[in-house]
């Protein structure tokens, strides 16, 4: 059975008892409604650390956009039993007033990484993101922790705070787990009707065909061009972005060479859902 733990004192608490017994802390900070994706990055933390602390909280200040919020599917008691059934030692799950008793004072801008994608798209987001993600790791004092390639914008914007801060935390990029029809597992994806559900499929077929001609020597620019062709074909399905960067700067590219890795990163609508996906390779 995990250890529940709801205020930042008794956290503080355990987190020392934990220290004090010369025990490594993996974190796995999530928002809920929890599926296998989650579950692999608690897999992952257990394997390589003696205790594996998992954090559920859906974090205002990351959502540019209210009615996302409030739609924000919560499934707390569902959470618990399979981090438990997991393994999880720890599960921290805070009310807002516990984790904003003070209202940040501080922001947070990540440089380039604010003016494309996910950053372009949704202004203010990662400074929501980097806020929580201080606050999970001052009061966790994790040795690793562990955060999905699904957000790999997010990942380089927290290896930006733990580079720029010097901050003694190992990062753990951990594969994205996708349903039987392609699709990655997203907390969003439980709002998806049935139809939309599968329509969904298209965002990864999309990647991976584009992944295959990117290999097979196609141009980026032909390759942008197609997909937008393709997802305006779609009825359901609204394309906000599809980029092939760098995939240490995720800066755009115009040529490719023989060594290149890359990432193709795409953002759409399903109906009303907002889905991400990528797709990582090397040429
Ligand atoms: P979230 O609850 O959506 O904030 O996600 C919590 C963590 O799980 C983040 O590091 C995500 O990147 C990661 N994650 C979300 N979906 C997946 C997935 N399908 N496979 C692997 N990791 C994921």
């Amino acid at each position: 059975m995990s250890q529940i733990v709801r205020s930042k004192i008794e956290l503080k608490s355990v987190i020392e008892v934990i220290k004090h017994a010369n025990k490594s802390i993996g974190l796995v900070p999530t928002m809920g409604a929890l599926h296998n994706g989650h579950l692999s990055l608690v897999q992952m933390s257990k394997m390589q650390y003696n205790v594996t602390v998992v954090t559920i909280f859906v974090n205002p200040t990351q959502f540019n956009n209210e009615s996302d919020l409030a739609k924000y599917p919560r499934t707390e008691e569902r959470d618990i039993t399979l981090l438990s059934n997991a393994g999880s030692d720890v599960i921290f799950i805070p009310s807002v007033d516990e984790i904003y008793n003070l209202k940040p004072t501080l922001s947070l801008e990540f440089g380039h990484l604010e003016t494309i994608m996910e950053g372009k798209h949704r202004p203010g987001h990662f400074n929501g993101v980097g806020l929580i993600v201080m606050k999970l790791f001052g009061l966790v004092e994790p040795t690793g922790a562990f955060f999905g390639q699904k957000d790999l914008q997010q990942y380089k914007v927290i290896s930006s705070l733990v580079n720029d801060f010097e901050l003694p935390i190992s990062l753990h990029l951990a594969p994205i787990i996708r349903e039987s029809n392609g699709l990655a597992m997203s907390s969003r994806n439980k709002r998806l009707d049935k139809k939309e559900f599968e329509k969904a499929s298209f965002i990864y077929a999309t990647l991976s065909k584009s992944a295959k001609s990117l290999k097979g020597g196609e141009s980026p620019q032909v390759i942008m061009e197609n997909v937008e062709k393709l997802f305006s074909k779609e009825s359901l399905l609204n394309l906000e972005y599809f980029e092939i960067v760098d995939f240490e700067t995720l800066q755009n590219i115009s040529t490719v060479n023989e060594g290149d890795r890359l990432a193709l990163c795409v953002a759409a609508t399903v109906a009303e859902t907002r889905l991400i996906d990528n797709i990582i390779i090397e040429l």
